[in-house]
């Protein structure tokens, strides 16, 4: 049997994700074991009963349960301060499971319009599918979210800084709209990590990652994971998480497992970076403008002073000269990457209107800020003077 490591339950941070819920086996290994497996066999059938009775502790089979993935859930939980979770395959496992599991049909949705593109295609096509409707709001205008509510409103949706521009939404505001309504508060938390906002002390019900970020980030695998109450799991996602099978790998758990080991580390290191760069940028003739959750010019500081503890490890900014100097911008350097990605130790630039939010119309992309001399910058964990002088070359460039 595991034996659970009796590390104390209230550590910080840095100190959890080295530790928390790290479960040993009897060879007493230092590093987190890695069960690759299916299943798992009984001593008799009477024991075969009794673990499907619920009667005795175990696991049964890797789609509900696997002592390597619960090890990533239980790090996850001391980090988040939730009661329990559940990890996935990917972090739209993740986000379409906490939606499915907890409407039917006539059920509705509001969601905040500045969603990554497939939470969005979640939101309004997949549900539209099974009948649930959903309105979209501005996620910073708070009467519009008071306004979308209906009779039948049962999840509010939102993320939070937002992709790309960052934009900030008032969570503990959102929450009290939501609970009011009778609904539940789910966040995509992905953005801001749970190093710098933690949801579920804000007053959101349920929220999701994208483990595939910042959490493994060093660009290895995928995988997501749902944290909330005991009871908000037990009613809701318990049971279709079993019988759907989102689950994560145990091979991407171990993954993850040792790339939560370094998130604290990476993510202060890349946040001072990326502040470094807001600021030198700001300061450039070419850039138009810049958006970083770190600085005092950002348009929603007073909320990020509220309800985040850093800057961003993400920043964006426009070029004065549209996607002309934007793409050679790009072209141009030679350090940071082309990439669609986020939250990696490479530093990875992206040019949101021609790759990640080419589906949106021409208006959508407008309303949402998407011009097309804005790019976005994940900043990793490389010396940030060799990240300036990158960026210094390729503005002179274009
Ligand atoms: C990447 C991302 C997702 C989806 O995660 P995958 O692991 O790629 O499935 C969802 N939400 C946000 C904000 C993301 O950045």
């Amino acid at each position: 049997m595991l034996k659970k490591s009796d590390t104390p339950r209230k550590l910080r941070p840095a100190t959890a994700m080295v530790h928390a819920g790290t479960a040993r086996s009897g060879f007493g290994e230092t590093s987190e074991a890695l069960f690759l497996t299916q299943g798992f066999v009984y001593d008799s059938a009477e024991a075969a009963e009794a673990r499907f009775k619920g009667e005795e502790p175990g696991f049964i089979y890797s789609r509900y349960a696997n002592p390597t993935t619960r090890m990533f859930e239980e790090r996850m939980m001391a980090l988040e301060g939730a009661e329990d979770a559940r990890a996935t395959a990917s972090g739209m496992a993740a986000v379409a499971a906490a939606i499915q599991c907890q409407v039917k049909a006539g059920d509705h949705i509001v969601a905040a319009r500045a969603l990554f593109g497939s939470c969005r295609y979640v939101v309004e096509t997949v549900m539209a599918r099974c009948g649930v409707d959903c309105t979209l709001v501005d996620g910073r205008n708070l009467d519009e979210w008071r306004a979308a509510v209906r009779p039948e409103t049962r999840v509010f949706f939102m993320e939070t800084p937002t992709n790309p521009t960052l934009e900030v939404i008032d969570i503990p505001a959102v929450a009290e709209i939501a609970h009011a309504a009778g609904a539940r508060l789910v966040v995509d938390n992905v953005f801001a990590t749970p190093m710098q906002q933690r949801p579920l002390e804000l007053g959101a019900d349920v929220v999701v990652y994208s483990a595939t970020k910042h959490i493994d980030g060093q660009g290895r695998c995928l995988g997501g994971v749902i944290l909330s109450s005991k009871g908000w799991i037990d009613e809701n996602l318990h049971d279709y998480f079993r019988h759907t099978g989102p689950s994560l790998s145990p091979f991407n758990a171990w993954t993850l497992l040792k790339g939560l080991e370094t998130l604290p580390l990476r993510v202060a290191q890349q946040t001072t970076s990326a502040g470094k760069i807001a600021d030198f940028l700001a300061e450039r003739p070419e850039v138009a403008k810049v958006l970083y959750p770190g600085r005092a010019d950002h348009p929603d500081a007073a909320i990020i002073a509220k309800q985040m503890t850093g800057g961003s490890t993400l920043l964006a900014f426009e070029l004065t000269g549209g996607k002309k100097a934007a793409f050679a911008f790009a072209n141009a350097l030679r350090i940071i990457l082309i990439s669609n990605n986020l939250g990696d130790a490479k530093s990875l630039i992206t040019h949101p209107a021609t790759t990640t939010h080419k589906n949106l119309t021409p208006e959508a992309r407008a309303e949402l800020g998407i011009s097309d001399g804005l790019l976005r910058l994940s900043v990793g964990i490389e010396d940030v003077e060799d990240l300036i002088e990158d960026i210094d070359a390729a503005l002179s460039a274009t």
